[in-house]
């Protein structure tokens, strides 16, 4: 958790009245590594951190908030801004707009396009996809199939073998259809080569879309920035689609991809369902690279003080979302040896927030462990079967009340719903959970 190492590094500054040299450059180091882990690439990294140290010198530290919490916000409004601020969106002008789809094969052209299709007709725009892949018969049939879940017409001529043709009278069956908006699905190669960009840079010259985007597989990560840089040079296109979000990647291309060839991120998707499709927003992407809980570096510093036997048989029940109470009971004994307490329960996902506010002792733990301790093992190991009977003898047995009990379970519960986010989002390793 970045803000809890910030917090840390400048534990000592605490009580002074600014943010000073010394301690912004041993922040910097952790903010770049926490960057290069997410993706983002060396040199890019480098700037951004430069930039924020030069922000963040001599800003005075207001005693409401730590200098750790200050430097964070700066590092997130940095990151958002360098992201382009706010969302831009997609123009859509002529009859019928016409969208662009670029981009290598498997990059996720046609599942977006079936997706932004789906999009646009649910804001209440007439849609048509057409089928430009002229390569493979079964790209075609993908995108039927598509078409036909979000019942969306396809436009396509299997036989032909000339894009712009295909495109053009798709144009013109848009337009006789009364269609607002035409998506223009294309072939792509594994790689760039020359034959692909002359044949997307035709279809440009010829359709004079209001909007090329250009669609890129978030988990390449460099590679996407390269991609990106090559398209745009050729293409100059109008706005990015980062897809595959929900792998194992925190989105550090965002800001790279935004940084080499300054244009905007416009939407990102994270499945093959055909809605899981978001506008892009700067400020959550931000909050994703940096990261909010983080469970493994919570595994990891333990290791240090306790079992590590122990630690990784922890680390691996969240991330198959098995965690239980006797889990959590042993975590709270192995934390409790080590001391700073609020700061190591602060890195595990849900609990930060649970904690925000109060005070955190040994002693609190106290009810927490004699309610577990109060359970039977069945009830530990699958904690939903505890009703309201059973609240009830658990409160009397360990001489809590069920109040207590009620919101011990509450919070359990928050907690392992925010592990399984993070695992499903692939962040278990680098320890991310976006929590918006
Ligand atoms: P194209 O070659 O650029 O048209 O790429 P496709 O749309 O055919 O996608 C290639 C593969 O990636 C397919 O198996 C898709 O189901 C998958 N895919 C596309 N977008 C996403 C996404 O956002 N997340 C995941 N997990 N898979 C995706
Ligand atoms: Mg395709």
């Amino acid at each position: 958790n970045l803000s809890l190492k910030l917090d840390k590094a400048f534990k000592t500054l605490k009580g002074q009245g600014s943010i000073t040299e010394v301690n912004v450059a041993t922040t910097m180091k952790e903010i770049r590594r926490a960057l290069i882990d997410a993706d983002v690439n060396y040199k890019v990294a480098k700037d951004v951190t430069d930039e924020i140290k030069e922000k963040a010198l001599g800003q005075d530290v207001l005693t409401a908030v730590s200098p750790g919490q200050l430097l964070t916000k700066i590092t997130n409004d940095e990151l958002t801004q360098l992201m382009g601020g706010s969302h831009e969106d997609i123009n859509i002008k002529g009859s019928p707009a016409v969208i662009l789809i670029s981009g290598l094969q498997g990059s996720g052209k046609t599942t977006f396009s079936g997706k932004l299709a789906n999009m646009l007709k649910k804001q209440g725009n007439t849609v048509m996809l057409a089928a430009c892949d002229i390569y493979r018969p079964a790209a075609i049939d993908q995108l039927k199939v598509l078409g036909e879940q979000i019942g969306v017409e396809v436009y396509a001529e299997p036989e032909n073998k000339n894009a712009v043709q295909i495109a053009n009278n798709a144009i013109k069956a848009a337009k006789d259809g009364g269609k607002k908006v035409l998506i223009v699905d294309t072939a792509g190669r594994l790689a760039v080569d020359e034959e692909m960009m002359n044949e997307i840079s035709d279809l440009k010259k010829a359709l004079d879309p209001s909007e090329t985007l250009f669609v890129v597989d978030s988990m390449t990560g460099q590679d996407a920035v390269n991609t990106a840089k090559t398209f745009n040079e050729r293409l100059n296109f109008d706005g990015v689609v980062l897809t595959k979000l929900d792998g194992d990647t925190r989105g550090g291309a965002a800001i790279s991809i935004r940084r080499v060839v300054e244009k905007p991120i416009k939407f990102i998707s994270h499945g093959e369902k055909m809605e899981a499709i978001d506008k892009f927003h700067p400020d959550r992407m931000a909050n994703r690279i940096l990261g909010m809980g983080d469970v493994v570096s919570l595994v990891e510093k333990a290791q240090q003080n306790f079992d590590e036997e122990e630690a990784r048989r922890l680390n691996k029940k969240i991330r198959k979302n098995q965690f239980d109470f006797d889990d959590f009971l042993s975590q709270l004994e192995q934390i409790k040896k080590m001391g700073n307490i609020k700061d190591l329960m602060g890195m595990i996902p849900g609990m930060g927030k649970a904690l925000k506010d109060i005070d955190v002792d040994d002693d609190s733990f106290k009810p927490i462990e004699a309610i577990i301790r109060s359970m039977t093992t069945e009830e530990r190991a699958t904690p939903d079967i505890i009703n309201g009977s059973r609240r009830a003898r658990i409160a009397k047995g360990s001489g809590t009340s069920v109040q207590q009990v009620n919101n011990l379970i509450k919070q359990f519960g928050d907690m392992r719903k925010m592990m399984k986010t993070m695992n499903k989002m692939g962040g278990g390793k680098r320890g991310l959970a976006a929590l918006n």
